[in-house]
Order: C-alpha cells, then sequence, then structure tokens
C-alpha cells in the first residue's frame, strides 16, 4: 500500500534542511552512494549556526568512514581528532571511585558462560584481579596509551571537532555533487491535500523544491515537529537532566584516549580531549541547581586558557513518535535528543543514515517502509534510553537530593529486567541489533555497583590451578599487548604528520 497521504512519484531532488554534523552526514553518504541518480541540496543559515557540540564519538563512526572510505589520517587531521578507547566515570558509584568502560571486550566468553562468571569465581577464590586487568582497551586507556595493533586490532573511536567535522564533510559532500545554499528557512510549503512537503522558502524570498525532506534543523525541528507537529516522546521522569553548559579551552598537557565524565551533585561534567583543545562542558539539571551555580562548578574544575565564553544548551530528553513522516525524515536533534553520556547521538544520526539508504525510496513513499523505518528507529532508540538511564538508577550515592531521587526512581521495565537478571544471576543478553553489548553492559553494571550474586556451574567446574591459569593469562596476554603501545599523544602526532 503507498501512503495514504500519496507520493507515488519517485525520489529525484533531496532536500536537507541544516547543516550541522547531521545534515553533512546525511549529504555525504547520499551524495557518496546516490549522487549520481539524485539532486542533493542543503540549506543552512550561517546566521543561526550549529549546537557546536558533539565530539565525543563510539567505534561504530569508523564503519560510516568505511563506508565513505574517509581516509583515517586525512580526517583526523582535518577534525584534530584523537582516539578515544572508552568513558572514565568518575564519582557515579560513590564519589571518589572510578570506572572505565571501555569498547573492548573482556576476558574469553565459553559458550555457556560469561567471561564474567569465570572472574566472579575467581573474585570469590582470591585468584582475580579487577575486571578491567582483562580487557586490553581499558588497560591502554588506563595507561594512556594507543596504537592500531593490526594483528589482533584494538576497539577505539574518536574525540572531534565538530565544526571542523561539518567544514570536512561538506567539502566531501560537494565533490560528489550536493549542493549547499545559504539562507534561513522562512517558510515551509506543503500540499493541502496530501499534507507532504512541497517546498522551503528561504528569507531571500527564494523557494526549493523537493520530493524528499530531510530535517536536520537541531533542536528547532522545523520541519518534522513545527511543520508536520509529529509529538515528542518525553523521557525526563526518568533522565532528569535538562541543561547544558559549553565550553571550549586550550590543551594544557597530553591528550587521555578516553572521555571523562565526572560526576557532581546535580549532574556531571565532561571532558573531551582534541589535538589542539580541550571540549568541556557541565550536564545538569535545572530542577536541582541553577545556570550560575552549574557554570561556577565547571569553570572552577577546568584548566587551560578559556577559548569560547561558555553557553547554556537546554533540552528534553526524548524522542519523536515517528522519526518519518509523510516525506520528510528527521535525523539528528530535530528527531530527539539522550544526553552525550555515552557519546550515542552521533551513532544515532550514522544508523538513521543507514536505514534511510536501506530503504531509500527511490520509486515512491510507501506508508509500509515508513512504518518499518519508524518501528527499527524506536527500538533502537529505546535499548539506548535504558542503557542511559541504568547509569542513574544504578549507584550508591545517596548523599544529595539529586543522586536520591535517581536511585529511587522506578525505571522502564524493560531496564530493571536487566538489572536483575544480572543482580541475581550474573547473565547478560543482547537482543537482535542493540548497539550496547554484553561487555559494555557488564562493565557498566560492575562499574555501579553491582556485584551478581551468582555465577555459572561453568564457572565451579574449573579447580583452583585452572581458574588461576585461565585468569593470569588473559591477564599477561593484555598486560604484554598494552607494553607494546606508545603513549597516546605521541601516536597521534605521529600518525596526523605522517599523512
Ligand atoms: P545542529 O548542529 O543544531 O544543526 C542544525 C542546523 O540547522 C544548522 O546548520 C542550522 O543553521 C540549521 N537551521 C536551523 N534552523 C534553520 C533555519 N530556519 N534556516 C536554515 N537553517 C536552519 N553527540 C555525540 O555523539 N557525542 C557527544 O559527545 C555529544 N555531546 C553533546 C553535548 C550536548 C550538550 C548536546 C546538546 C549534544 C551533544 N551531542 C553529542 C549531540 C550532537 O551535538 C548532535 O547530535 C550533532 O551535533 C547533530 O546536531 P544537528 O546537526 O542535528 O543540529
Amino acid at each position: 500500500m503507498r501512503d495514504e497521504q500519496n507520493q507515488s512519484r519517485p525520489v529525484r531532488r533531496v532536500v536537507i534542511a541544516g547543516g550541522g554534523t547531521a545534515g553533512w552526514m546525511v549529504a555525504a553518504a547520499i551524495a557518496r552512494s546516490l549522487g549520481k541518480v539524485l539532486d542533493i541540496k542543503l540549506l543552512e543559515s550561517d546566521e543561526i549556526g550549529t549546537v557546536g557540540v558533539g565530539e565525543a564519538t563510539i567505534p561504530t563512526l569508523l564503519n560510516f568512514h568505511e563506508l565513505l572510505q574517509i581516509n583515517e589520517q586525512e580526517f583526523m587531521a582535518a577534525t584534530n581528532a584523537t582516539f578515544k578507547l572508552g568513558i572514565s566515570f568518575e564519582n557515579w558509584r560513590n564519589t571518589s571511585e572510578d570506572y572505565i568502560h571501555s569498547f573492548g571486550l573482556t576476558g574469553t566468553d565459553h559458550w555457556t558462560a560469561g567471561f564474567q562468571h569465570f572472574w566472579r569465581k575467581g573474585r570469590e577464590r582470591k585468584l582475580a584481579s579487577d575486571y578491567g586487568d582483562y580487557c586490553l582497551e581499558l588497560k591502554a586507556a588506563q595507561l594512556n596509551r594507543f596504537g592500531h595493533l593490526p594483528r589482533q586490532g584494538i576497539n577505539y573511536a574518536y574525540h572531534l571537532d565538530a565544526s571542523a567535522y561539518a567544514r570536512y564533510l561538506r567539502k566531501y559532500s560537494e565533490g560528489y555533487g550536493a549542493q549547499r545554499i545559504e539562507g534561513k528557512i522562512a517558510k515551509v510549503h506543503t500540499d493541502a491535500a496530501s499534507g507532504h512537503i512541497t517546498a522551503l522558502q528561504l528569507d531571500s524570498g527564494a523557494v526549493i523544491e523537493g520530493d524528499l525532506f530531510i530535517d536536520c534543523t537541531g533542536f528547532r525541528a522545523l520541519l518534522i515537529g513545527e511543520t508536520l507537529g509529529e509529538a515528542f516522546d518525553d523521557w525526563s521522569q526518568w533522565l532528569h537532566n535538562d541543561s547544558a553548559i559549553a565550553v571550549q579551552t586550550a590543551s594544557t598537557g597530553a591528550a587521555v584516549p578516553y572521555t571523562r565524565a565526572i560526576a557532581h551533585d546535580w549532574g556531571w561534567q565532561w571532558r573531551i580531549p582534541l589535538q589542539h583543545r580541550v571540549g568541556n562542558g557541565m550536564v545538569f539539571s535545572s530542577k536541582f541547581v541553577d545556570d550560575d551555580t552549574a557554570r561556577a562548578k565547571l569553570m572552577a574544575g577546568i584548566t587551560g586558557e578559556q577559548l569560547v565564553q561558555p553557553r547554556v544548551i537546554r533540552f528534553k530528553p526524548g524522542q519523536r513518535r515517528k522519526v518519518w513522516r509523510k516525506n520528510c525524515v528527521a535525523i539528528g536533534l530535530s528527531s530527539g535528543f539522550l544526553e552525550p553520556i555515552e557519546s550515542t547521538s552521533i551513532h544515532l544520526i550514522q544508523r538513521a543514515i543507514v536505514r534511510l539508504m536501506q530503504m531509500f525510496p527511490s520509486a515512491g513513499i510507501y506508508q509500509s517502509e515508513i512504518d518499518e523505518y519508524n518501528k527499527q528507529a524506536w527500538a533502537e532508540i529505546e535499548h539506548i534510553r535504558d542503557f542511559i538511564i541504568l547509569h542513574y538508577k544504578v549507584t550508591n550515592r545517596r548523599d544529595t537530593p539529586f543522586w536520591r531521587h535517581c536511585a529511587g526512581m522506578a525505571v522502564p521495565p524493560s531496564l530493571q529486567h536487566r538489572i536483575d537478571l544480572f543482580r541475581e544471576t550474573g547473565r547478560v543478553f543482547r537482543l537482535s541489533n542493540e548497539l550496547f553489548a554484553e561487555n559494555s553492559w557488564i562493565q557498566v553494571m560492575l562499574g555501579q555497583g553491582i556485584l551478581p550474586q551468582q555465577h555459572h556451574p561453568s564457572a565451579d567446574l574449573m579447580g583452583d590451578a585452572e581458574l588461576s591459569h585461565f585468569l593470569d593469562s588473559i591477564r599477561s596476554n593484555v598486560a604484554r599487548s598494552v607494553a607494546q603501545l606508545p603513549p597516546h599523544q605521541q601516536y597521534v602526532e605521529n600518525y596526523c604528520a605522517a599523512y
């Protein structure tokens, strides 16, 4: 069945509204894959600008770059990028206790049971050290080392300059035929009968017509929200933070290969090291603290020359019920937002792009395709939402009203089930295409303070000598590999200079 409001004509003209990270990622991917058969226009306004944050990524960005055949050294040099092996969560479980959620696998699984069961048994018998000692990426992050390790590989992502990344992708997209149009969108024209968007009108009077419109206008959500009125599912009953203050400072030391997420009494602070500067920000709940106090706390905790004035950004956690409606697909902040604690927004942009490419409506827009797209997008973000709520729900902190509130709140049943299953049995299962695999859930649940009550019986079958040998050999392999790696900063400098 075609979309009841019907757009039976083929899609030949794609109009992307907005040129932040989302807009240019979309333009790059569509231009690269379908640029020869489509007319691609991107509209953006220098006067409005972009949100200007979003600098920590996760390893899936490497897949996106692979699709676009982007040269890593060229990209890193252009965006002043550094490598990222995970996130250091400081003061989340308790004040003065830290853990790293790394991108690596920990230990070796048995077909019946994950490594965590053997580690737990080893811990009970005093044969095991820290869980992180069995993970290459985590140890490398802790010791501030990095290298590509071609033989066994290392799982990593990047910290990047968001504005430079948009510029880089703009050049790339234009090289594949995408056309940029500067100007403020003043009016969105729709067809009275179908409700479909027909054209965007700039304040200069220019009218840009299209068949498919991609809303990348950021929190404004000019097309999907303001024009089409798509509902927004508000998740602030679980995610209390609604504000951020961002500021950039000059680097004062070597860049570490991890993002720092430092919990405070009513929110948390990020620190993202690039080659030339550091991105800093405070994410907080306006219900628990005012802007001035949050700003003062942020500024007191950072070093290095301040490069810009601190900016307050307001947001609402949640997601549009439908991110594809009629002939409009919302990608990026216009589609919804989850706070950046696990750096998932750019990943969601990339997933939306891949999904759109897989379902590209060349022959016309079908309702079945819209429904499928929306179903997949919803399942994906719900899973990520749960993972983010986990960081607030599972904590030993009860020292402030904010943390008491987080620890006491009821969470979605899907998350409560995962927490209960891990606490009671040590088991975690990844379902279908979920982003966060067992390793991530385990690192964060252990890190936030859950020690499972049980382990799998397979671990009991090992005697002390066998279990000790098993654990020691993994730990020493990890230590040997990490010892081969150079300091992260030195590796980045040499790698980018070699381009
Ligand atoms: P924007 O950057 O806001 O771009 C919107 C575009 O639309 C701009 O080009 C603007 O000019 C244009 N526009 C708007 N209205 C009009 C109009 N009327 N006419 C013409 N053009 C218009 N993500 C991560 O993955 N990792 C992170 O570490 C991370 N940290 C974040 C921290 C904070 C505090 C916030 C708020 C977000 C963070 N994100 C992070 C999310 C990330 O910043 C965004 O996903 C990403 O920047 C994409 O934004 P966007 O392109 O959708 O919107």
